[in-house]
C-alpha cells in the first residue's frame, strides 16, 4: 500500500520553533508510517541545525528534506521585532513553498501541509492547492486560547497593551495583566502587533491546530478549546528532540556526576536570549551569595559591540568569579545539553527565561523552576507556572527589566531550600508521572497523535 504524504515546513528561526515540529515529524514516520516531505530553509539557521538534519536524512526514518533558495534580508528589515522580521520573510519565501508543493503535488499526492503558527500566509498556497493544512503551535494551549481570543479583544481595549494598567480575562487562563501579554501585542502602532493579529485570525482557516503541549498540564485551557467554533485541537506534546549522536558535551555531564543529588541549579535563558554586562554582573552575584551549586549557559555580547558574541567566559564574568566558585559551579558559554542536564540526578532546579519547550522539558523531567521571562509570550508561560499549576518560584522583576543580585540570592534560596520550593517540587514530580503516562499507549497524548494522523490522511489532495 502507498504511504501517506505529508509536507511539513517548520519555522527555520528558533530552535524552540524548528525542533518540535521535526520531532513529531518523526512521530509520524514511526508510530502511524507516513513519508514525509521536510521543506527547509536555512534563514536563521543555529550552527547545530546542519548536522542534526544530516543526522536526519540518513536515518531509517521516510524523511526527505528539500530546501529552499536562500532568502536576503537588508539591514531594515533586520532591525525590527522577530513577529514582523519572520512575516517579511514568510512574503519571499512563499512563492519558493508554493513551487515546491506543486511539483510534489505533481509527482505523488500530498495528503496534508503543516506549518508553523507564524506562516499563517502559507494558508492561501496551501487553499489554492486544495490542499488540508496544519498549524502547528509551538507554545502552549493557554496561547492558542490567546490567540483565538485576540480579535475580539482588540476590539474591546481601545489602548495598546503596554498602556493598560488592568488584568484581561481571556476563556482558558487565569486573569491576567495585559502588559503580560505577548510583547509582539504589546503596541498598536508596531507592525509586529499587525502581524500578530493576522495570524490570530487566520488560524480558524486551518484544518486543525497541533499544540506542543499534554492534555493533563493545561485542563483548563483544552476544556476551553474543545468547543465547535474552534478547528479541531490535537495536544501532541511534549514533543522533546531526541537525537541520540549529539557531539560529545561530556564535559558538563561529567562535572553534574560529581555533584550530589538535586544540588544544582541550572541556569539558562533558551537559544536566542542574550543578557546585558550589568545584568550578567549582578545574576552572577546572585548566585554566588546563594550558597548553591549553578551550572549557567551564559550568552553575552562583546563589549561595546551588540552585534557579537563574546567568545571569552572571562571577560562576562565578574572579576575572580570563576575562582572562588570552581568547587561548586560550572560556566559555559553559548549551549549546554539542556535535555541531558534536566534529565541528570543532580539537577534539583532550573532557573529559565520559561520558553515553551524549557517549560516543557522540565516539567517532562519533574524540575521546578524560577520563571524570569524575557520576550515572546514567556510571561503568560510564567502565570501558568507560578498562578496555575504552582511549579516555579516567581523572580521580581523590575519594572525596567533588571532583575537585581538580591533576589536572584532571594529567589535560589527559596527554590533549592524553601517551603515554596519544596511544593514545587512535588508538584513538579506528580507532572513528570502524568507527561509519562501521556506519552505511553493508551495516554492522552498518543490518543492526540493518533487522531491527528487519522485525519491527516483523510483527504488526499486533489490535482490543482
Ligand atoms: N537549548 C539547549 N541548550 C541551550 C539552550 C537551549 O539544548 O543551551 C534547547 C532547549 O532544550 C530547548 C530550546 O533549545 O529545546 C529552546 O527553546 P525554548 O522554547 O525554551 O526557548 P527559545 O530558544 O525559543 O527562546
Amino acid at each position: 500500500m502507498e504511504k501517506l504524504h505529508v509536507a511539513i515546513f517548520p519555522l527555520s528561526a528558533g530552535m524552540g520553533h524548528f525542533l518540535p515540529l521535526v520531532e513529531f515529524a518523526k512521530r509520524l514516520c514511526h508510530f502511524h508510517g507516513f513519508s514525509i516531505t521536510l521543506i527547509i530553509s536555512k534563514w536563521m539557521w543555529k550552527s547545530q541545525q546542519p548536522a542534526l538534519l544530516e543526522r536526519l536524512a540518513s536515518s531509517a526514518l521516510d524523511i526527505r528534506i528539500t530546501e529552499i533558495p536562500h532568502i536576503t534580508e537588508d539591514e531594515n528589515e533586520q532591525n525590527v521585532k522577530i513577529a514582523t522580521r519572520i512575516s517579511m520573510f514568510m512574503l519571499k519565501a512563499k512563492p519558493h513553498i508554493e513551487g515546491v508543493l506543486q511539483s510534489l503535488c505533481s509527482s505523488s499526492p500530498v495528503s496534508a501541509f503543516i506549518t508553523d503558527l507564524f506562516c499563517t500566509e502559507l494558508l492561501d498556497v496551501t487553499a489554492e492547492l486544495k490542499m488540508p493544512s496544519y498549524i502547528f503551535v509551538p507554545s502552549s494551549a493557554a496561547y492558542v486560547c490567546f490567540m483565538l481570543h485576540l480579535p475580539k479583544l482588540v476590539s474591546e481595549i481601545k489602548v495598546s497593551f503596554k498602556d493598560a494598567d488592568f488584568e484581561v480575562e481571556i476563556p482558558g487562563l487565569p486573569p491576567i495583566p495585559a502588559r503580560d501579554l505577548s510583547n509582539s501585542v504589546q503596541d498598536r502602532s508596531d507592525f509586529a502587533f499587525k502581524w500578530i493579529l493576522q495570524h490570530a485570525s487566520r488560524c480558524r482557516e486551518a484544518s486543525g491546530i497541533l499544540i506542543n503541549t499534554f492534555a493533563e498540564l493545561e485542563e483548563e485551557a483544552m476544556e476551553t478549546l474543545s468547543t465547535p467554533a474552534t478547528p479541531p485541537i490535537y495536544s501532541i506534546g511534549p514533543l522533546m528532540f531526541t537525537d541520540s549522536d549529539t557531539p560529545d558535551e561530556s564535559r558538563c555531564l561529567k562535572w553534574l556526576d560529581e555533584q550530589p543529588p538535586l544540588s544544582v541549579l541550572f541556569v539558562a535563558f533558551g537559544s536566542r536570549a542574550v543578557l546585558s554586562r550589568e545584568q550578567i554582573r549582578d545574576l552572577a552575584i546572585g548566585l554566588e551569595a546563594s550558597g548553591h551549586r549553578f551550572l549557567w549557559v551564559l550568552r553575552g555580547y562583546k563589549s561595546g559591540d551588540s552585534s557579537s558574541l563574546e567568545t571569552d567566559i572571562s571577560q562576562l564574568l565578574p572579576e575572580g568569579f570563576e575562582i572562588r566558585n570552581k568547587d561548586r559551579g560550572l560556566v559555559l558559554l553559548n549551549w549546554a545539553p539542556q535535555i541531558p542536564v534536566l534529565s541528570h540526578p543532580s539537577t534539583g532546579g532550573f532557573l529559565s527565561h520559561c520558553g515553551w519547550n524549557s517549560t516543557l522539558e522540565s516539567v517532562s523531567h519533574g524540575v521546578p523552576m524560577i520563571t524570569w521571562p524575557l520576550f515572546a509570550e514567556q510571561k503568560m508561560n510564567r502565570v501558568l507556572l507560578v498562578k496555575q499549576i504552582q511549579v516555579a518560584v516567581d523572580l521580581r522583576i523590575e519594572s525596567n527589566g533588571f532583575v537585581r543580585r538580591e533576589e536572584v540570592q532571594r529567589a535560589v534560596r527559596e527554590l533549592m531550600e524553601g517551603e515554596e520550593g519544596r511544593m514545587a517540587r512535588e508538584k513538579m514530580k506528580e507532572l513528570k508521572d502524568k507527561a509519562k503516562i501521556a506519552l505511553m499507549e493508551g495516554g492522552s497524548t498518543m490518543k492526540a497523535t493518533a487522531n491527528a494522523a487519522t485525519d491527516l490522511s483523510q483527504k488526499p489532495s486533489l490535482t490543482p
